[in-house]
């Protein structure tokens, strides 16, 4: 396993030397830890499998260089790289059987026979298709054959890193989750170091140590699921991260207090050294609805089990709250923000200075 430096990373497909737009990767400039296991999250186009093809060498990067434990891999293909990858959709050998299908990455670095059926049986107990070992790939549903997929990556153990395209696409939900945490569970037992895309919060929140959150073209964070969740650095991190997403209203910063409309709204302390115009941040599970605080009008509730949101309207102003179950909604409803959920953001929503 490596340690991976992307050094000042940017790709065009089609260069534009007049114009920055066309960058579906504008800059990247990050290390991921050897033994690391890091999600790549975003929403679709954003540049997470451009990014990950250009860690395992199907992609050149228009700029930057690539480093792996120091060395410099920029121009090196994909099997000088070894590297594991794991791409939404099954590539499979569907001639082969199942047991050959994975034993063929291993047969082809020259691993001795017993260590490859040690490691072949090991694997297809994990992905809970070693009764399947000898039946012809080709006969498989989508999703046993998208197991196996995810086989031929995990069985390699001595590669610099495993990297995941979105993989559990095609598979069931129920098994989604199996797969899910026996991924973490091998991640912890063998410490490899795991990028995985998705598009999919709870997926990226489940798997990873640390999310990276993309964005048209550039990574806007990178933190543990609990900072993204209490710190968004960005209105699009707090909004793309919950469940629903973070509440986001401008307002004026007067000595310390955030004004909205009439209301004064306190600030945690230490009060936000920025004044005039700004936007506040708070996620929908720090707002309180009762009897007390700014009057609202409900605009909508949504049950969702255990908790309903409501949505509220403070003037023009929609803001959604989570209310818990058996929690009344008083006939004069009133919101108040609980300060220590309380994010201020200059600038908010635009990345890179746009
Ligand atoms: P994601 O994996 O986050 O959905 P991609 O990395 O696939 O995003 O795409 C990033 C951007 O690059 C998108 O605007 C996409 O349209 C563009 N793109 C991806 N592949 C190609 C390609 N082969 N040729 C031209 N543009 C591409
Ligand atoms: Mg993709």
């Amino acid at each position: 396993m490596a340690r991976i430096d992307l050094n000042h990373i940017r790709h065009a497909y089609v260069p534009n030397p007049k114009s920055d737009k066309d960058y579906a990767l504008k800059e990247v400039h990050h290390s991921w830890e050897d033994g690391g296991a890091y999600a790549l999250l975003g929403p679709s186009g954003c540049g997470k499998t451009t990014l990950l093809n250009i860690i395992s060498g199907l992609l050149h990067p228009s700029h930057g260089q690539l480093l792996f434990d120091g060395e410099d891999v920029t121009n090196l293909s994909t099997q000088e790289r070894n590297i594991a990858q794991v791409f939404q959709f099954p590539v499979i050998y569907d001639t082969m059987t199942v047991y050959d299908n994975l034993a063929f990455p291993l047969r082809n670095r020259g691993v001795p026979a017993a260590e490859v059926d040690r490691k072949v049986k090991e694997t297809l107990e994990m992905i809970d298709l070693a009764s399947w070992a000898n039946k012809k790939a080709r006969g498989l549903t989508a999703d046993q054959k998208q197991k196996i997929s995810l086989g031929r990556g995990l069985v390699r153990s001595d590669v610099n890193a495993i990297l995941f395209d979105e993989p559990l696409t095609v598979i069931d939900p129920h098994m989604k989750w199996v797969l899910r945490s026996q991924l973490k569970v091998l991640h912890q037992r063998f410490g490899y170091t795991m990028v995985y895309v998705t598009h999919d919060q709870t997926e990226a929140l489940t798997f990873a140590q640390k999310v990276v959150v993309m964005y048209d073209g550039e990574i806007v964070q990178i933190g543990t699921p609990e900072e993204l969740f209490e710190r968004p650095k960005h209105t699009f991190v707090g909004y793309f991260i919950g469940s629903p997403g973070m509440n986001v209203m401008p307002v004026e910063i007067e000595s310390g207090a955030a004004r909205i409309g009439e209301h004064q709204i306190q600030l945690p302390s230490p009060a936000a050294p920025i004044g005039g115009k700004v936007e506040l941040g708070i996620r929908p599970e720090y707002v309180r609805l009762g009897r007390l605080g700014m009057p609202v009008q409900i605009a909508k509730v949504e049950d969702i089990g255990r908790h309903k949101i409501v949505r509220t309207r403070l003037g023009t102003q929609e803001i959604a709250v989570i209310v818990g179950e058996g929690q009344e909604i008083p006939a004069e409803p009133h919101i108040a923000f609980d300060p220590k959920g309380i994010n201020i953001y200059a600038d908010s929503w635009r990345v890179g200075g746009n």
